[in-house]
């Protein structure tokens, strides 16, 4: 917290904390893998550079380089011991000022990490989610933009996870307001037609998610014709096959969409391809992704 190694049970914060009340802070997630050159952290200057773009859109200034920040995370992961973890830091409005005026308010930098194993459960790497396009339509470019991943903003995506889950399903996919895909809850949307592969562009009102991009230059290098193309729900239902992209789902298959089987409601040989291909650069075992790892050392 704030450059210095904080015991677990004592990394508190005020309650009168600004980012606590009114959503005032800019976050990452990112995950580190036992590799074959050691534990390495996934695009962690990417995330970093993402981070810095975020509290950009904020007004927020981070007291600390983007050098500082790739050191911390690193000095985290060795501190805690760990040899594959998911990475979370927080650039957060802190205790100082209340009201809507952030200026005065100081900034404060935590940086967490812990285990944590696949997001929407062990199966669903291989067997798929069933998904529900929810109600709720995602934040607006105008009133909270989606490229910024805001800790406010993410309540949004959990008033879409809470009618999913409530309904039985397990991931929301969300709407913009011209009813075109945007991204799951905390995750990007594929699909598979023939040999295309299709994503929303980020216009649609996606994250920029990274591994949204890993992917589109893994199955580019995969010989398949990827298309960011914005996308309606009916597509989805007529998909040959459809997966979920994120630093937490990593390469999640989506085997049903509002009780449509999504091509033959399996794991479809695209999906397992790509994930396969996906898995094997986060671990170092394709020589031409290696610039994407950093060895925590
Ligand atoms: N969309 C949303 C709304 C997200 O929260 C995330 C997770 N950061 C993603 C997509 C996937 O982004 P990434 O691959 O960078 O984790």
């Amino acid at each position: 917290m704030d450059g210095s190694l904080v015991n677990w049970e004592d990394a508190k914060v005020h309650v009168l904390s600004h980012a606590l009340h009114y959503g005032s802070g800019v976050f990452e997630g990112i995950r580190a893998y036992e590799t074959k050159v050691g534990t390495a952290v996934f695009r962690l200057e990417d995330h970093i550079r993402r981070l810095f773009r975020s509290a950009h859109l904020y007004h927020i200034k981070v007291p600390f380089s983007p050098e500082d920040l790739i050191a911390g995370v690193k000095d985290t992961i060795r501190a805690n011991g760990l040899t594959h973890c998911y990475i979370r830091p927080l650039v957060y409005l802190g205790y100082g000022e209340m009201g809507l005026n952030p200026f005065d308010v100081p900034v404060n930098v935590s940086i967490a990490t812990w285990p944590w194993g696949a997001y929407l459960g062990e199966d669903a790497l291989e067997a798929g989610v069933r998904v529900k396009v929810s109600s709720w339509k995602r934040n607006d470019q105008n009133s909270l933009p989606p490229s910024a991943k805001a800790t406010g903003q993410y309540i949004n995506s959990i008033l879409a996870k809470m009618e999913a889950i409530h309904a039985g399903y397990d991931e929301a996919i969300m709407l913009n307001q011209r009813g075109e895909i945007a991204d799951g809850s905390g995750e990007n949307v594929f699909m598979v037609r023939g040999r295309q592969l299709l994503t929303p562009p980020l216009s649609a009102g996606c994250l920029g998610g990274i591994t949204r991009d890993s992917v589109l230059t893994l199955a580019t290098d995969l010989g398949y014709d990827v298309r960011e193309e914005n996308l309606v729900r009916s597509d989805l239902y007529h998909a040959d096959e459809a997966f979920f992209t994120g630093t937490a789902a990593e390469v999640t298959p989506i085997r049903e969409v509002d009780d449509r089987t999504v091509g033959e409601g399996v794991r479809g040989p695209v999906t397992k391809e790509i994930q396969q291909s996906f898995f094997a650069a986060a671990r170092g075992e394709i020589e031409k992704y290696r610039h994407w790892l950093d060895p925590v050392g």
